[in-house]
């Protein structure tokens, strides 16, 4: 290891106490998408008591930021995010139980997202001053990525413009740094309005705007068959009428619709619109389309990929005490075995089969998955079409967790979510520095970058006079 990465390792791992403690104090905070305004607060005041020039409050979201330290190029972005779930509040035991009920929890791991960037970002400053690197840091503070997709916004009004290279760490079950892409998503709200009136004495006289939600979906389903394999379509009826005796004058439906490239998505996107506008013409009732927002897949890049695999590897990935192996044998008990083996198998990970019987990912494989799309949609994805960008998992789970379950938000606030958060850092500050440090890496993966969106462009997908709903948890159904 060079000497600049053994001192951002070991300045990390002198101050990780304080790490894990603002992630466990973000853990229970457990803030919504937008919302998350003492986490981000937290994480800002850090950076600004270490010398950081913070802008808060950008792109019209109170809770994102932009903390920069250093100057001239290269400018080097490290992602965090710091936003929790509805309904998935979960005490830090090994069998289900809300921690209060009803609670959001951050059963994506995002306390530890948020904190492994910002400490990754403190011990870049600290070697860079100690060791005459020369550059930019730059820390984007970023909001809801579960619902409200804060990066669009960023990257939408240019605080993603200027960048060389963009790091961002996620939780997740395994130790990698994949070359997948996702999908590009629109998300809208299907609303019909119709006329109230009697349902048993005069049906004659009312339009029921829930037969147009049904109707909808109908259309919709029937569509399936028509759409390539990879799109996603899911709905959630949110408003269907008040009870049984009244026609429903006002009903609505949110949908997701998802593909591996826009040009795809939208023309799935605009099928659907127009099934809208026909059961609106069925049931002669009134449509009013509401665009939520959309995401772009992502651009993996090998190049990045690959460096943060070979320091995962130099690092070493955690080794864990007697107790936090008791715990996660524990958690391991509430999984199914064939769901542990199907996520594996998902996983594609070359020799998966040979995970079945681990508890806990200490591997760090060389970069998988190239050419290859997972159905999820993040963010990440948007700021991937700006500068080469890698998004990277630590094992923070054991092997098998699912996705936004309480066993992730259990084993984001213990022992195993710690050392995840603090081998991540120490990844994430190495990795930065490769790219400080050594030109024709950042400049090979500039290249990689430019070959992969040859011939395509990014447009927002998010029209200019578009504001970020902040006004979303208050909104009365
Ligand atoms: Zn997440």
């Amino acid at each position: 290891m060079s000497s600049e990465k053994s001192y951002s390792s070991s300045w990390i791992e002198e101050n990780k106490e304080r790490f894990i403690k603002i992630s466990d104090r973000i853990w229970e905070l457990a803030e919504l998408g937008l919302i998350e305004l003492k986490s981000s607060k937290l994480l800002a005041d850090e950076l600004r008591e270490n010398g950081f020039t913070v802008e808060l409050g950008v792109a019209g979201m109170p809770t994102a930021f932009v903390a920069t330290w250093g100057k001239g190029r290269p400018v080097i972005g490290i992602m965090g995010e710091y936003d929790a779930l509805p309904g998935l509040s979960q005490k830090k035991t090994s069998a289900k139980a809300p921690l209060v009920s009803g609670k959001p929890g951050h059963a994506c791991g995002h306390n530890i997202h948020g904190t492994s960037g910002m400490a990754a970002t403190l011990a870049l400053k600290k070697t860079m001053e100690k060791c005459g690197v020369e550059g930019t840091i730059r820390f984007f503070g970023c909001p809801a990525e579960e619902n409200f997709s804060g990066k669009v916004f960023m990257v939408r009004d240019g605080y993603f413009n200027d960048l060389d290279a963009a790091i961002s760490h996620h939780p997740g079950s395994m130790n990698a740094a994949t070359l997948k892409s996702t999908l590009a998503v629109n998300s809208a709200k299907f609303h019909f309005y119709g006329r109230a009136a009697h349902a048993g004495g005069s049906p004659d006289q009312g339009r029921s705007a829930l037969d147009a939600v049904e109707l909808m979906n109908v259309g919709v389903n029937f569509l399936r068959e028509h759409v390539i394999q990879d799109a996603r379509i899911h709905y959630t009826i949110e408003k269907g009428g008040e009870q049984p005796n009244i026609v429903p004058s006002y009903a609505r439906s949110w949908y997701y619709v998802r593909a591996p490239e826009r040009d795809q998505l939208q023309f799935i996107y605009d099928w659907v619109v127009d099934i809208a506008k026909g059961a609106a013409m069925m049931t002669r009732t009134e449509l009013k389309h509401e665009f939520m927002g959309g995401l772009y897949n992502v651009i993996p890049n090998r190049t990045i990929s690959e460096l943060i695999a070979g320091n995962m590897r130099v690092i070493g990935t955690p080794e864990y005490s007697d107790e936090e192996l008791k715990f996660a044998k524990e958690i391991a008990k509430s999984i199914p075995t064939d769901m542990k083996i199907e996520q594996l198998r998902k996983s594609t990970r070359p020799g998966w089969e040979k995970l079945i019987d681990k508890l806990i990912d200490d591997e760090a494989p060389d970069p998988w998955r190239e050419g290859e799309v997972s159905h999820g949609s993040t963010d990440v994805g948007d700021v991937s079409w700006q500068t080469p960008t890698v998004e990277f998992s630590t094992a923070t789970c054991v092997l098998g967790t699912p996705g936004h379950s309480w066993q992730f938000v259990a084993q984001s606030g213990v022992g195993l979510g710690h050392k995840s958060l603090i081998f991540a850092a120490k990844v994430m500050a190495a990795t930065a520095i490769d790219l400080f440090l050594n030109e024709n890496l950042l400049d090979k993966a500039k290249r990689e970058y430019k070959k992969r969106v040859e011939g395509k462009e990014y447009t927002s997908p998010i029209p200019p006079e578009t504001k970020p709903p902040l006004d979303i948890w208050n909104r009365s159904a």
